[in-house]
């Protein structure tokens, strides 16, 4: 996974997990269903949102967010 020392901070977008657009390193996640050719789509995530789970039944590595409390 490619990672980027800060984010790109001139857009509106924010980080889907703390909602927020502090910078900090961040990871490139293609957004499912928009993709043309080889171009994707992607959202930018911080590194330390990312908690990743592996559903072995599927074969999904997948991170859920919001919706729920911890
Ligand atoms: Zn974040």
């Amino acid at each position: 996974m490619r990672t980027f020392p800060h984010r790109n901070t001139s857009g509106k977008d924010v980080c889907p997990i703390c909602k927020s657009n502090k910078d900090g390193e961040t990871v490139l996640i293609a957004i499912e269903g928009i993709q043309e050719g080889h171009i994707a789509q992607a959202i930018q995530v911080h590194l330390e949102c990312l908690d990743l789970q592996w559903n072995k039944q599927h074969n999904f590595i997948y991170q859920k967010i919001g919706g729920f409390s911890k």
